[in-house]
């Protein structure tokens, strides 16, 4: 039950890389590369998160894949 042992909440065998600080149900905190990608492309990104690995591996996520979204607010502004 330390850290090392977490799992990925969603699909249950991923390490996780992010945490949500503010799920929304808080069975739902910690999130692998792949599971947190999903998220991101269907549109619906962690909104308030903490990195688990030093690195910006959630960050460079959302700009790989929020392009698109960037060009609508700007198309729509
Ligand atoms: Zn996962």
């Amino acid at each position: 039950m330390g850290a090392h042992s977490r799992k990925c909440d969603w699909c249950g065998s991923g390490t996780p890389i992010v945490r949500d600080m503010e799920p929304l149900n808080s069975a739902f905190q910690y999130w692998c590369e792949e599971c947190a990608r999903a998220l991101v492309i269907k549109g619906d990104p962690i909104e308030t998160y903490r990195e688990l690995d030093g690195e910006p591996i959630y960050g460079r996520l959302l700009d790989e894949h929020c392009a698109l979204k960037r060009f609508y607010s700007f198309a729509t502004a």
